[in-house]
């Protein structure tokens, strides 16, 4: 398994790693046990959950079960800030909220450190130098080791970056963001940010839901019991528009003797910035697919008529 620096940091993580958002929401306890071991065993060390994946803290509970006596294998990223239960005092960037949820998701994980702590959404209330120095002391006193964010725009990404180098605090060395082959809101500013400033971004969504896995296709009855087989995300993912530009990257991927699955992840993996491609899985079949599906190094000519194609697209 390739390794690569997150950002200008010097934590080395896993080009293929795993999105932790399914379990104890679609996955039971002993369901993630088995995806995670199959993961570690195929070298993925990168592990991204929330404390709102799962309902109730359910995703980092598992994740922390799933990985006993393996924790030195493992680079846990969590995140805060997204709403824990009622009122304001559950949810946010405050110091107040901050450090008592740092201390639910270390219970949660039954561990005594975090390896990534990332802010979930940006909280534009509380002002960025109260977050940012909670954050910094969690650092100081060895509960997370690095910061990153998650849903930040570019012009934050820069404030943030100049706050850290004012007040001499822990910069965020990761951003998050919603970015793939059929979503690229990030490339006009999130990911020329994270570039001068030296974050490397970890794309959520890389398989547009399972839409860019392949098994969706036109004209073809959708597979029963995945994500997208029935509902409102369904709905909005597999619009005439996305089945058309998918079925054009599945021939496009299919001439060239690979997968629609290995052009998102490889496609992926060549955008600058790019550090891992954290996509969720259900199963260890999905895993031990996933792990392989960046071996396609696609060449600037390949890489021009993938945009040409999907601009052809409406
Ligand atoms: P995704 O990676 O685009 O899609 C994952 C889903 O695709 C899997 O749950 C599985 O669902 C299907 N799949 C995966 N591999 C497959 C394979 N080889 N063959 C067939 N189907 C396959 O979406 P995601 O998991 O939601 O996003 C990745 C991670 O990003 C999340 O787990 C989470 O950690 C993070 N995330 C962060 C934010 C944020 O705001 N920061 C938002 C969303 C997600 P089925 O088996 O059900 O089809």
């Amino acid at each position: 398994m390739e390794t690569r620096y997150l950002g200008n940091s010097g934590l080395e993580v896993s080009l293929v790693g795993l999105g932790c958002n399914n379990f104890g929401r679609r996955l039971d306890q002993a369901q993630t046990s088995e995806v995670v071991s199959a993961a570690i065993d195929k070298g993925i060390t990168l592990f991204d959950t929330a404390d709102i994946y799962g309902g109730e803290g359910r995703s980092e509970q598992y994740l922390g079960n799933a990985i006993k006596g393996k924790r030195e294998n493992v680079i846990i990223a969590t995140k805060f800030a997204g709403d824990m239960g009622e009122g304001p005092m559950k949810r946010g960037g405050s110091r107040k909220y901050i450090i008592e949820a740092v201390e639910d998701s270390l219970r949660r994980l039954d561990t005594d450190y975090i390896d990534l702590y990332q802010m979930h959404f940006p909280d534009l209330h509380t002002p960025i130098e109260e977050t940012m120095r909670a954050l910094d002391d969690l650092v100081r006193q060895g509960k997370v080791r690095y910061l990153g964010h998650s849903n930040f725009t570019g012009w934050l990404i820069a404030h943030t970056h100049h706050v850290a180098m004012r007040d001499a605090l822990n910069p965020f060395i990761s951003a998050q963001n919603h970015f793939h082959l059929l979503n690229r809101e990030v490339q006009p500013d999130v990911q020329p940010a994270c570039e001068k400033f030296g974050l490397g971004i970890l794309p959520y969504f890389p398989l547009a839901s399972g839409l860019l896995t392949g098994k969706y296709r036109k004209g073809l009855e959708r597979p029963q019991g995945a994500r997208l087989s029935d509902g409102l995300m369904a709905d909005r993912m597999l619009t005439e528009s996305n089945m058309d530009k998918a079925e054009a990257l599945f021939e496009f991927a299919a001439t060239r003797g690979h997968t629609l699955l290995e052009l998102a992840f490889s496609w992926l993996a060549q955008q600058p910035a790019v550090s891992s491609v954290i996509a969720g899985a259900t199963s260890v079949e999905q895993v031990e697919s996933n792990v392989e599906a960046t071996n396609w190094i696609l060449t600037d000519e390949e890489l021009a008529q993938i945009e040409d194609l999907l601009a052809d697209i409406s």
